[in-house]
């Protein structure tokens, strides 16, 4: 189904809706030729974006390090807004309406100034489906320590740019050797996080629950949704921890889960071949902190 698509631009701050049935991005646009530009993905359910406000810092924390132009908050909206009015009819799942909202500014044409787009369109079936069925995942080394990468600024540490290209390339390789998902380790064999998600684990206590997750500062991109869910966590009095998390945490704990805002909760059912253990009312608790934050 084609998406629906607004463009922000010097010439309409608050968004311009596209035909996207027609050709959109120019042959020399950098964003499409080198990758350069950042982005964000977004759920929404029912007309309204989960977790706007996280999502718009995050984007705003990408673009400084990338230093390209922001449109900044008000014409993220107004182009929301637009973009969510004009949009197709969603994905009707247990949540209500569901959108994939993408947010992307590319460095645009050399002689010409960047630009954002907001590209909604329906949430695809076999996302959802990863929310009840699980995933399979492989630990695969990233090949360097990302943890290093965060004193040398042109690694873009901690940025969500548009270069995908390797965590495209991680998934495909799983793939041929019959896994859904990746997660990368670093040299020393810590747990980093997913090629497109947080990495989050749980321990049932004695007295509650634990949740961990490896420290988003070193070389990991800050997950929304983890970091939505841990709040919900501390909100009822449970422990969170940020890792160190190595692969025996992750086949000895109650529950692992892949975790990005549209899939939300991927519970992890297999890693390496081994089997983890599973808890549907930890995935139900955990999804529901995200309704509201
Ligand atoms: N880590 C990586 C590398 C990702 O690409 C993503 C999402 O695409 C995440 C983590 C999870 O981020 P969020 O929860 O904000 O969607």
């Amino acid at each position: 189904m084609t998406p629906t698509v607004v463009r922000i631009d010097a010439h309409s701050p608050q968004g311009r809706l596209l035909d996207a049935s027609q050709p959109i991005i120019d042959v020399e646009d950098e964003g499409y030729t080198r990758g350069d530009g950042v982005f964000e993905t977004m759920l929404c359910v029912d007309g309204a974006v989960r977790k706007l406000p996280r999502h718009l810092a995050r984007l705003d924390h990408s673009a400084q390090l990338l230093q390209v132009w922001n449109p900044g908050e008000d014409s993220w909206r107004a182009a929301l807004d637009l973009a969510l009015q004009s949009a197709a009819e969603g994905t009707t799942t247990s949540l209500g309406r569901e959108h994939t909202v993408k947010l992307l500014v590319s460095r645009g044409v050399p002689s010409e100034q960047p630009y954002g787009l907001v590209i909604v369109s329906p949430v695809p079936a076999s996302t959802i489906t990863q929310r009840t069925d699980g995933v399979t995942a492989l630990l695969l080394p990233r090949g360097h320590d990302p943890a290093e990468d965060t004193s040398l600024p042109w690694l873009l540490s901690g940025a969500k740019t548009l270069s995908y290209a390797i965590n495209m390339a991680v998934l495909r390789y799983v793939r041929t050797l019959g896994a859904q998902e990746a997660v990368f380790i670093g040299t020393d064999r810590r747990i980093l996080e997913g090629a497109t998600s947080s990495v989050i684990v749980a321990h049932r206590t004695e007295s509650g629950v634990r949740i961990s997750t490896p420290e988003p500062n070193h070389g990991i991109l800050p997950g929304t949704t983890q970091g939505a869910i841990f709040a919900g966590a501390r909100d009822e009095g449970w422990e969170v921890g940020f890792g160190p998390l190595y692969p025996a945490d992750l086949m000895e704990a109650d529950a692992v889960w892949l975790a990005s805002s549209v899939r939300l909760l991927a519970p992890v059912t297999q890693l390496n071949g081994q089997a983890l253990a599973t808890d549907d009312q930890l995935t139900l608790t955990l999804t529901e902190f995200l309704r509201t934050r």
